[in-house]
């Protein structure tokens, strides 16, 4: 099984090429084929498993397959619980948007909130961010994620541990319109309050559950 058997755009099966992933992991041969056809996906697979392109390349596939700047605002948003997390999942993306117009910003706690602003008003395709700043940045523009085509949940088991569900359901809630697309990714499928979530926010998902045993 190869990367291109998962129905990938060229263009990002060349940056694989280029980045000398070969094949895909499981999580990504499982989820991946789900993904691109616009389908809410709950998953878990344990640490280092490749989640981060899980994600990612249908994020990367969804810019390819729209209309160009047909909209402002971000496209893509991913959360993740902490300002490092953050930053390993967007220094993932930028190996895979360096040279498209599918620009990114990073919008964590601890930096500049007005900087911050500045950079979303450029209108970034994406946003990789965690759960408080980005809820910060919804109470001063509230529609800010009008045109949100996609949401990522990363380490959602982590996030609701560390406190993050009011500020979780506020994005999806400012988010919510009828092409959204969601993905939730968590450690485990165990933790009711990730199922509780979950439900509430995903659209029939396809439950894709990797190396917990029989
Ligand atoms: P997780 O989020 O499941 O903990 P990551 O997405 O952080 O895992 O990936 C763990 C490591 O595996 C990273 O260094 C990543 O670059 C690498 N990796 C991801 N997918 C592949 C692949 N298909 N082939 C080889 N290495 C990969
Ligand atoms: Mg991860």
């Amino acid at each position: 099984m190869h990367f291109k058997d998962l129905g990938l755009d060229q263009r990002l099966l060349k940056k694989l090429h280029h980045l000398a992933f070969d094949k895909p992991t499981e999580i990504q041969r499982t989820a991946i084929p789900v993904a691109i056809l616009g389908k809410d996906v709950l998953a878990s697979s344990k640490t280092g498993s490749g989640k981060t392109l899980a994600f990612l390349l249908p994020a990367m596939q969804r810019m390819y397959r729209s209309k160009p700047f047909s909209k402002r605002d971000p496209r893509v948003v991913v959360l993740t619980p902490t300002r490092e997390l953050a930053k390993q999942v967007f220094a993932q993306l930028r190996t895979l948007n360096a040279g498209t117009p599918y620009d990114g910003a990073l919008i964590v706690g601890g930096e500049n909130f007005n900087d911050q602003v500045k950079e979303l008003r450029k209108d970034p395709m994406f946003v990789v961010a965690t759960p408080g700043r980005l809820a910060d940045h919804l109470e001063h523009r509230s529609t800010f994620l009008d045109g949100l085509e996609m949401l990522i949940l990363d380490e959602a088991d982590r996030m609701l541990d560390l406190g993050f569900e009011a500020q979780l359901r506020r994005i999806h809630e400012a988010a919510s319109h009828r092409r959204r697309q969601t993905m939730m990714f968590s450690a485990t499928l165990d933790h009711t309050d990730v199922l509780d979530i979950a439900s509430d926010m995903l659209n029939a998902p396809k439950r894709i559950s990797i190396g917990h045993g029989a």
